[in-house]
């Protein structure tokens, strides 16, 4: 399919616009992502109409960043980002601009955006308005930033990091001017919110060319500057291919010492909770040595987590981190395992911590903590039936109860 689909599904929404005497143009990644002729995620646009203009033209409006010009608007189904043309105020402490006016020029909407492939505006047939020269860097495969590098980077120290996150999704190398000053800013992505830093990150991470990028961060000491990360030895961390942040954390984790924080990154807890369950099963990995010990690893971190950690083998290997045989651990052994679990979580256990007390005429205590796992492993390794009776005789010949 024609990656033009996107774009004449919006048409009439840009219509709306320049039928009330407003400009529109499609913008941003969308079109930078149409002329590579790379799947588009989302468009963009930008019109010389104030965001209170845009919001009276459209029934299904959300103001999601009204403040910065950004008006979300609902047309069949699908979001569309409008977003006024602007011009940044004064920056300060390197980050988001102090405040943002409305202009109804195109050219002074584009000049203020972070690199040249970034910058390239398209009409609604599909007409290029590119001020930057953005179409040359997208054949050179370059990465440039909009007018000087130094004086970009210094306005917001994100595009440095915004800037390798395009090498890495595009594979794209970065223009020397752009790297010196990236070299000689990088320093500067320590006043970001680390929020901001994030989203990059992330995206980053799963870029196709990842590996490559992987050592420019290394190269401009990007670490050094982070919360969390710069307490650890990054440098001994190897990144080979695409990888999701909770996986990325994972590996992190396995070097994290004490009183340091994942916390400071303020990702979800689900996130976090699920990077530390990959970083449990790494470092049990190299104890999977039995038949015994796979059924209870496959048991303990579940079907997805080990087809997960399947799909990191290249990652690990590069880590140094040792790994079960691949004719041990694969697809097929962990779907068979996992068929063949009795129970493949404590709550299908014919016992619980009430039925055990009250087996044992005993209130709650570490003893109990003791019995129900014991249980739980002796049930997983079939050395008894799930069963509540057969479960207590075997509780009590085989666990200490004081
Ligand atoms: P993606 O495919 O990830 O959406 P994108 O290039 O569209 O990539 P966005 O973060 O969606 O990136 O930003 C949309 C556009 O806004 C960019 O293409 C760029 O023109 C401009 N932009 C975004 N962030 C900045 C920034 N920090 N400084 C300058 N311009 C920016
Ligand atoms: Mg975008």
């Amino acid at each position: 399919m024609s990656n033009k689909a996107p774009f004449l599904a919006a048409l009439p929404v840009m219509q709306q616009l320049s039928d009330h005497g407003y400009q529109a143009y499609f913008v941003g990644g969308a079109v930078r992502d149409y002329l590579m002729q790379r799947p588009i995620n989302d468009i963009d646009m930008t019109t010389s109409a104030t965001p209170d203009e845009v919001e009276a033209l459209f029934d299904h409006t959300i103001p999601i960043g009204k403040e910065h010009g950004t008006i979300n608007v609902v047309w069949q189904g699908d979001n569309y980002e409008i977003t006024t043309f602007r011009t940044e105020g004064a920056y300060i402490d390197h980050r988001r601009p102090s405040e943002v006016s409305f202009v109804r020029d195109l050219y002074l909407d584009v000049e203020r955006r972070d690199f040249t492939i970034n910058a390239i505006a398209m009409d609604h047939q599909f007409q290029i308005l590119d001020y930057f020269n953005g179409q040359q860097d997208i054949q050179a495969k370059v990465i440039r930033t909009v007018s000087n590098p130094h004086a970009r980077f210094e306005e917001d120290a994100l595009r440095i990091l915004r800037g390798l996150r395009f090498q890495s999704q595009l594979g794209f190398s970065i223009d020397s001017e752009t790297y010196i000053a990236m070299t000689d800013l990088a320093s500067d992505i320590s006043h970001l919110a680390i929020e901001r830093i994030m989203v990059e990150l992330e995206k980053l991470l799963k870029g196709q060319y990842v590996a490559e990028t992987f050592s420019s961060l290394s190269d401009l000491h990007i670490w050094d500057y982070l919360p969390y990360f710069k307490a650890l030895p990054m440098d001994r961390i190897h990144v080979t291919a695409p990888l999701t942040l909770p996986q990325f954390l994972a590996i992190v984790m396995t070097y994290d010492i004490q009183g340091v924080s994942m916390k400071q990154l303020k990702r979800s807890n689900d996130e976090i909770r699920h990077a530390e369950k990959l970083c449990q099963a790494i470092k049990q990995l190299p104890n999977v040595s039995t038949k015994s010990a796979y059924r209870q690893f496959v048991y303990d971190f579940g079907k997805l987590l080990c087809l997960e950690l399947l799909d990191m083998q290249s990652l690990l290997q590069a880590n140094d981190i040792t790994q079960v045989s691949p004719l041990v651990f694969n697809m097929q052994t962990v779907e068979d395992t996992w068929q063949s679990l009795e129970i493949t979580s404590r709550k299908q256990l014919a016992i619980d911590g009430k039925i055990l007390m009250q087996a044992f005429n005993k209130k709650a205590g570490p003893w109990l903590k003791d019995a129900l796992r014991r249980a739980e492993c002796a049930v997983v390794q079939q050395n008894i039936p799930n069963d509540e009776q057969e479960i207590i005789e075997w509780v009590k010949a085989n666990v200490k109860i004081p």
